[in-house]
């Protein structure tokens, strides 16, 4: 018994199923996140689940048949839910959808089946692709006319200012109903924020798309596909301001280190759901120690900032650093904080090379060793 015992049945399930590769159909339906290999992920194409890590992976069952999970909201399904969740077919529809899609025709001989697994049609890049940079031109563009007015207000009401956006080629993507794009670039479901991941020289090394509307879109984030762009894992913003201090703030995410640099930090950002390992570490610390820098990272006051901290504090000290761990207060991000406080940067600890606390902060900064 299956779906088509409700229409005309045309195709076998197992026959279309056997065409299609479900990681080539999440790649088109749904989004994937910049990971490639036997750890590939997607963000879960069911509508109303923002998964801002993407969540879904791919594996076969008992049968061999490839399906695929998403893990935080417990969605799954294999090909054929794919198509029924993001599109309006219902089943026999879906059906009908892939057999097409696979180049079936009724009455004729079916196309030969491929083999199975071919995870990584695309290998991962491992330098930027030029359309990922003219992406970002673009968008940095689109943000100084009419189309971008509703991001300058949002990035104006984030507090971050118009020398910082142009130092750090920040954009807007208008969407792509209105800005049609290569696939593999940030996916463009709605209006987005385009933060470039600028490398220590200020060259652009990779783009994330910030959706003004999480809730509307499902996701926070989009990245570029692995195939056009590495993900960099860390990202520096330009400071256009006078050095505040001899300070490196590490940052969760773009927007918190853009605060940072405008405040006249030094500051990187970590990119990405992945915590921090020893490659992250070993660059910080060099960047650090480079340029005689004192480190702190600013941590979300929520369990993936502990684990972010957790992770890098011992990696950072075989680098002979001794990390300060800020955590804003009242449950604010960087961003927020420095909205309701614009003072922020006093309020950190005065930096010596060594860790000392600064006494008298109370609950102002949560500051630990
Ligand atoms: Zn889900």
């Amino acid at each position: 018994m299956n779906a088509y015992d409700r229409g005309t049945p045309r195709w076998s399930i197992d026959d279309v199923l056997a065409r299609t590769d479900l990681a080539n159909l999440l790649d088109e339906l749904g989004q994937p996140s910049g990971r490639l290999g036997p750890n590939r992920r997607w963000h879960c194409p069911v509508s109303g689940h923002e998964d801002h890590r993407a969540s879904v992976s791919m594996y076969r069952d008992h049968h061999g048949h490839e399906r695929w999970r998403c893990w935080s909201g417990d969605h799954r399904g294999d090909a054929i839910d794919l198509v029924t969740i993001t599109s309006n077919r219902d089943r026999t529809e879906a059906v009908d959808w892939l057999a097409t899609r696979a180049g079936m025709i009724p009455d004729r001989p079916f196309p030969p089946i491929q083999p199975k697994p071919a995870p990584e049609r695309a290998l991962p890049a491992t330098v930027m692709a030029p359309v990922v940079e003219r992406y970002v031109r673009l968008c940095a563009s689109v943000l100084r006319g009419p189309q971008g007015a509703p991001v300058r207000e949002w990035l104006h009401n984030r507090g971050i200012n118009d020398d910082t956006i142009h130092a750090n080629q920040i954009g807007a993507d208008p969407s792509r109903a209105v800005l049609r794009r290569e696939r593999g670039l940030p996916y463009g479901a709605a209006i987005a924020a385009t933060f470039p991941a600028l490398n220590p020289a200020g060259r652009v090394t990779y783009v994330q798309a910030r959706y003004l509307d999480p809730d509307a879109t499902g996701r926070k984030y989009d990245n570029p596909a692995a195939a056009l762009a590495p993900h960099p894992r860390l990202a520096f913003p330009v400071t256009t301001t006078a050095a505040y201090s001899a300070q490196l703030l590490v940052c969760e995410g773009l927007p918190d280190a853009v605060i940072a640099a405008q405040a006249g930090f030094a500051a990187v950002a970590i990119l990405g759901a992945q915590t921090p390992d020893e490659s992250v570490a070993a660059r910080i610390a060099s960047h650090a120690t480079e340029r005689d820098l004192a480190v702190t990272l600013v941590c979300d006051p929520d369990a993936a900032g502990r684990r972010v901290a957790e992770a890098l504090c011992p990696l950072l000290r075989a680098h002979d650093i001794e990390p300060r761990v800020l955590t804003p207060p009242n449950g604010l991000d960087l961003n927020d904080w420095a909205l309701t406080e614009p003072d922020w940067p006093h309020q950190l600890p005065t930096v010596h090379r060594e860790s000392v606390a600064r006494p008298g902060l109370g609950d102002e900064a949560t500051i630990e060793l």
